[in-house]
């Protein structure tokens, strides 16, 4: 972890990567542990507002939208989010967001996705509301080692009381690998939302591959974790 405490990756990084498609990170098949644990996320509800922080283009936000909760998303690579309306060809729109300079919001014509293009510390609850139950898959791992905890906190003023938030971080051997994804221990996972919610380690999926390998490292997991916001 010492070794990726100060890694810094810039927006602009991030931009030139959805230029390049140098976008290793995306899953056109969606996530399973999405598929695998949905039922914990609802938790018997239906009808649900639920984010994908730093979004990407990730499917996964069409699959909840098909099934009737209404999604919100940000993300500051205006492609991703053109690309993600495109590849799914659905019609939507787009306006300024009066809070946040030079933000716009994409919201598809049905209007159950509603996708921020600017940076997530822009966002507030006067903004986008709370919502109860979160999508967090290469997000917290994606953000800068130094603004973690400015995200968590952000993160935690979003959520309603009895939310549900679905966690996948990474775990492998930091000084092999600069990041992003960053790993992040259950021990910082603890103290950064431990005074806020019940935590649950789920599952520790191998998720190891020839991409792995070449990063230099010998084995890579995936850890998948629920937070509940306790009332
Ligand atoms: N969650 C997606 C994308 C993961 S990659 C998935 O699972 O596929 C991380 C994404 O965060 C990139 O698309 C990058 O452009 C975006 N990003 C990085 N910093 C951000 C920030 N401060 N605010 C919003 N998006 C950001």
């Amino acid at each position: 972890i010492g070794s990726q405490k100060d890694r810094v990756v810039t927006e602009e990084e991030w931009l030139q990567r959805w230029e390049m498609s140098n976008i290793g990170f995306h899953k056109e098949r969606g996530h399973p542990l999405l598929q695998k644990y949905l039922d914990v996320l609802l938790n018997g509800r239906s009808g649900l507002r639920i984010f994908f922080p730093l979004c990407g283009k990730a499917v996964e936000m069409k699959w909840l939208a098909d099934m009737g909760h209404s999604v919100v998303g940000v993300e500051v690579s205006e492609q991703a989010l053109k690309e993600f309306f495109a590849e799914h060809s659905l019609p939507y729109c787009e306006e300024p967001v009066s809070e946040i300079s030079g933000a716009k919001k994409l919201q598809s014509t049905s209007g159950n996705i509603s996708l921020y293009c600017c940076s997530i510390y822009d966002l507030s609850s006067s903004i986008v509301d709370k919502f109860d139950g979160v999508w967090d898959r290469g997000a917290l791992v994606a953000v800068n080692p130094c603004d973690r905890q400015r995200y968590v906190s952000l993160m935690i003023t979003l959520m309603e009381k009895n939310s549900s938030y679905l966690l996948v971080t990474v775990s492998y051997d930091p000084n092999k690998h600069k990041g992003p994804p960053f790993y992040v221990p259950e021990s910082e996972i603890k103290s950064l939302f431990g005074n806020h919610c019940e935590i649950k380690c789920l599952q520790k999926v191998n998720d190891f591959s020839d991409k792995h390998r070449q990063w230099g490292l010998d084995y890579f997991l995936e850890v998948l974790y629920i937070l509940k916001f306790v009332a």
